[in-house]
């Protein structure tokens, strides 16, 4: 058995532009991989860390500046032509606008339309963002909202570009009928208003989550939650968190958790769900969890997702929360919700609590994967109090771009928020205009002036070798070598062997965006270029999950190998501290924490050249970037070869330039991908939308 490899370039001779994907090795058979020896024996040193046999040295320039990443592309572009977002059953009263009505093609500014730019003032009653529509078109049909409480001066000033049809939404016979049987909404007490908001110098934000790290963590929704909460706290602002009290939260990391709020009930269905409200602290944060008191058992379920009612569940979380802010006299300035399954709170806040008198709040909505929308029949609307299946059932609004049956919440979230980001600049632009908008492609280009990309940060409280409890040693780029203790620790505990062979790690959701077929072909691949091959994952798809056990037992005797399949936290620090290289092979990623969480514990990634992806790690071989910013192994297209030729290169150069690729751990290790960034922009998005 041979290993063929290539030569690796050295930075100071690397190409540029970058250059066509070219393999860098071709792989052995995965039968022969299994067995797990590489055909030649490595030419490091034993022990595990790279050897440093080569003098040459990547970079010379001390510290490392933070990436900055391209602007939005704002260029009209390519509509996707397909689409996966599940689509439920559609409604019994399917309105029939014509499918030439479809609004959501770009068009040109309304009169009197503002088209927000990060750096342009917004007009202090710049309050409803699509209040493009027509006179009268905000008349509601049935007497929900008492439009009596309406401020003076009314909403009226767009902050995004009109949608196209200033024509009220034409009411089919079918739909008017089902909206005149709608429930009518529990009105509110007339004699009660809320207090007027206190004067401030600082913000009072609000974010309405369905996840928040530690406690109630899926995937990284929950850590930037968490992260962006606590950078804005450091920042002197007030923030608070409105989560579901789910029964399979962490409520070891809620601390004083104590019922403030028993008597809350929620219009439902033209009723009204008991609930309450109960506030903790996790790790800082002040947060809010809501408990319903219901029969359909909304949040007690064992986990967060994976129900056939998701979208009833988090549409009443929706109303709930909005319910709350309102009963308790809340006035934040900025409401930031997140993913489809908060994207109906825009739409209350301006469709219902605007109404109502809660004038103050602007809506902000950040979009972490456009994958899935929240695509359901028109149901939820009413029972969410949104009362007028034929205005809110209108391309304008939350008709789904496709299926003329179905709503869509992320759209009505984009339609209604005032500003709307996704969680990079790249995925901003590949959303828009290359296809990975699933569909929403016009509602963005509609609302293109609102809509932009802010790279994710880490908490770096949380994910920081110097401090973290969590791995077996602490270091810095100063005492890079104790890392080596987390790699001698993280083989005891998999029981894989110990030896000069450098750790290749995947850690996240097993789910068809992270590449299933390549994350598999970096095992097989990693075993025949001499490495170990550690997964920390899970799917909540049984089919993936029970394929990679059958990895797993094919893989039980190699001692370079290990799956652990599940989730756990704990395990996943050790693995950033103690693996030397990370793959996040994703055929699409909104932005991805894997690859910031790896390069801050000096774990080299490598990656697609694909959303976030692309906008934070730089190739170290192909590059225009300067020597000390580059911080990692990138390819583009996603096949085996792709994946080769960046890993195989990350590995070449562990074996035979281990101070080159040492360097890249420090450089790696100096990037700055905590929230201070992200941080900043957030607040400067703040800042242009609220009512001043
Ligand atoms: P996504 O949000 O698409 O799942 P991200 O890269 O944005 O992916 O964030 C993933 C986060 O979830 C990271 O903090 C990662 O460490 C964590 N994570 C994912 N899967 C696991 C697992 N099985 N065990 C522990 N942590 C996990």
């Amino acid at each position: 058995m041979s290993k063929k490899t290539r030569s690796p370039k050295s930075p100071d001779q690397a190409p540029s532009p970058r250059p066509a994907e070219t393999p860098a090795v071709k792989p052995e058979g995965e039968a022969a991989a299994t067995a797990g020896q590489p055909a030649a024996s490595p030419a490091g040193r034993a022990g595990s860390e790279p050897p440093r046999s080569t003098p040459k040295t990547v970079t010379g320039a001390p510290g490392s500046k933070p990436v900055a990443p391209p602007p939005a592309a704002r260029s009209v572009g390519k509509v996707a032509a397909g689409r996966s977002a599940a689509v439920a059953a559609p409604p019994a009263t399917g309105a029939a606008l014509p499918a030439s009505d479809a609004a959501d093609q770009p068009a040109p500014s309304a009169p009197g339309a503002h088209p927000v730019m990060l750096a342009a003032p917004v007009d202090a009653g710049a309050a409803h963002p699509i209040a493009a529509s027509a006179p009268g078109a905000d008349e509601p049909v049935t007497p929900v909202e008492p439009v009596a409480a309406m401020p003076a001066e009314a909403p009226s000033l767009p902050l995004a570009d009109a949608p196209p049809s200033a024509e009220p939404p034409t009411v089919e016979p079918a739909v008017a009928a089902a909206t005149a049987a709608q429930p009518s909404e529990p009105e509110p007490e007339p004699e009660w208003a809320p207090p007027p908001p206190p004067a401030r110098d600082s913000l009072f934000i609000v974010h309405i989550s369905p996840e928040l790290a530690p406690v109630a963590k899926v995937g990284g929704l929950g850590d930037v939650v968490f992260g962006l909460c606590r950078e804005m706290e450091l920042r002197g602002n007030h923030v608070e968190i409105i989560l579901p009290k789910y029964d399979c939260m962490r409520y070891d990391h809620i601390w004083g958790l104590q019922c403030t709020f028993d008597d809350l009930w929620v219009p439902w269905y033209g009723g009204a769900i008991h609930c309450s409200v109960y506030f903790g602290f996790v790790h800082g944060r002040k947060c809010f969890f809501i408990e319903p008191h219901s029969a359909d058992n909304f949040f007690n379920r064992g986990v967060v997702y994976g129900f056939n009612d998701d979208i009833w569940r988090f549409a009443f979380f929706s109303r709930a929360a909005m319910e709350f802010l309102w009963k308790s006299g809340k006035h934040p300035d900025v409401i930031h919700c997140h993913d489809w399954q908060t994207a109906l709170v825009p739409v209350l806040l301006y469709e219902v609590y605007q109404r109502m008198g809660m004038t103050h709040p602007r809506a902000c909505f950040t979009i972490h994967n456009f994958k899935h929308q929240g695509v359901t029949g028109a149901d939820v609307l009413s029972a969410t109090g949104l009362n007028r299946p034929d205005y809110y059932f209108h391309y304008d609004r939350l008709r789904d771009n496709h299926n003329p049956q179905a709503i869509n919440l992320m759209k009505g979230g984009i339609v209604y928020s005032n500003f709307v980001t996704t969680v990079s600049p790249r995925y901003a632009a590949e959303a828009k205009d290359q296809g990975q908008g699933f569909g929403l492609e016009p509602t963005l280009h509609i609302h293109h002036a609102k809509y932009g990309g802010v790279v994710n940060g880490v908490d770096y409280e949380v994910w920081n070798p110097e401090v973290d409890p969590l791995i077996s040693a602490n270091y810095s780029v100063a005492t890079l070598e104790r890392k080596y203790d987390n790699k001698r620790a993280l083989r005891a505990r998999l029981l894989i062997a110990d030896n000069e062979k450098p750790i290749v790690a995947f850690v996240g959701r097993l789910d068809p965006q992270k590449g299933i077929e390549l994350i598999r072909h970096a095992l097989f691949y990693t075993l025949a270029q001499g490495g170990q091959f550690i997964l920390l994952g899970s799917s909540p798809d049984s089919s993936i999950n029970a394929y990679f056990w059958g990895l797993k037992h094919q893989f039980n005797d190699n001692p370079d190998v290990h799956l652990e399949i599940g989730y756990n936290e704990e395990l996943a620090h050790l693995i950033y501290a103690g693996a030397d290289i990370t793959v996040v092979p994703s055929r699409f990623e909104p932005c991805g924490l894997i690859q910031l969480i790896a390069m801050r514990y000096g774990t080299i990634p490598v990656v697609r050249e694909i959303g976030g992806l692309a906008d934070t790690v730089i190739d170290k071989d192909f590059s225009h970037r300067p020597l000390h910013e580059r911080n990692g192994y990138v390819f583009r297209d996603y096949d085996e070869a792709g994946l080769e030729s960046a890993l195989g290169r990350a590995i070449a150069c562990y074996y035979q330039y281990p101070e080159h690729f040492r360097e890249l751990m420090k450089n790696a290790m100096r990037c700055d991908y905590s929230w201070n960034h992200p941080g900043q922009d957030y607040l400067n998005i703040y800042d242009l939308i609220r009512e001043r």
